[in-house]
């Protein structure tokens, strides 16, 4: 099968009434099934995480605006973490990616089982200056498309709706998910007729691996004036350099770098988004103190 393109629509209903996010991110699912080795049911978790910050970070006005989406919720599966920004470029990543679950007892990958219900998630927007800002919400389920549900009702005060699915066999099959929020002034008639589609996108995973977005978008919003703005299109892509390493691996303190040159001549880190490996002789690493004390003497 060929692989779509990962890209996301912007559009609106009723001239503005309500507006929507739509996006297909099956093949970035895949890459990130395979970079993590991940199983089922985190391949499923990262699927979704994927698509749900795909659509938040369409929403971000700058080019260097960025927002980390953080599911921190005591499952086994450990914290699920994603990355992504207005350009369209995402990046996620899965503490334990290997964690299988058996079935729901409706057939379903027990995502909520995985990641848990009991912690947060975490929003935090960053706007290249300034101080973040960080949100928080209790989770719903750990099944993600709630959680996130319920971070746009309780932080934006916006009523949403979203829905996100990542159908899983050997590959990925399909992958991607929807917002639709009301926009103050919402009228009944629309409201009323959200309510009555939201059942079709309980099937998003159907519904990405059966139409394009763009028949979706005029099939499941028929009669409600379906306005597309924008298309942008989405990437899984990692920003980690050596450069990036070296001062993660400063911030780790001097003490900390010697005690690594002396017991085990070097280091190796790997970045959590893709899972490159960086490696450091000791004789890189005692550059690397000399280097950032010389700094530390111009300032
Ligand atoms: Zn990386």
């Amino acid at each position: 099968m060929e692989q779509k393109k990962s890209r996301l629509l912007r559009l609106t209903l009723m001239g503005g009434q309500a507006r929507v996010f739509l996006c297909d991110t099956t093949l970035m699912a895949q890459q990130a099934r395979d970079i993590h080795n991940a199983s089922n049911t985190c391949s499923a978790a990262l699927g979704r995480m994927i698509a749900a910050a795909s659509i938040m970070g369409a929403n971000l006005k700058s080019d260097g605006d960025r927002i980390t989406a953080t599911i921190n919720g005591g499952g086994p599966a450990g914290p699920l973490c994603a990355v992504a920004g207005p350009d369209g470029r995402v990046k996620v990543t899965i503490e334990h990616p290997e964690v299988e679950l058996a079935l729901k007892p409706n057939g379903k990958l027990d995502v909520g089982g995985a990641i848990g219900k009991d912690g947060q998630l975490t929003i935090m927007r960053s706007f290249g200056f300034g101080e973040p800002y960080v949100g928080r919400v209790g989770l719903v389920s750990g099944e993600i498309a709630e959680d996130f549900a319920m971070y746009y009702l309780e932080s934006e005060q916006t009523p949403s709706l979203c829905a996100l699915g990542t159908m899983v066999a050997e590959e990925i099959v399909s992958a991607g998910g929807i917002l639709i929020q009301a926009m103050p002034g919402c009228s009944e008639e629309l409201l009323d007729a959200l309510e009555l589609r939201s059942e079709l996108f309980s099937a998003m995973s159907q519904l990405l691996r059966d139409m394009t977005l763009e028949e979706i978008v005029s099939g499941c919003f028929r009669g409600l004036e379906p306005e597309i703005l924008e298309e942008i299109p989405l990437q899984l892509v990692c920003d980690c350099s050596r450069e990036y390493i070296e001062r993660v691996l400063l911030s780790m303190g001097e003490e900390e770098i010697r005690d690594m040159i002396r017991t085990q001549n070097g280091c190796e880190v790997s970045c959590h988004f893709c899972r490159r490996h960086y490696a450091f002789t000791g004789d890189e690493l005692s550059a690397l103190i000399d280097e950032a004390s010389a700094e530390d003497d111009e300032e």
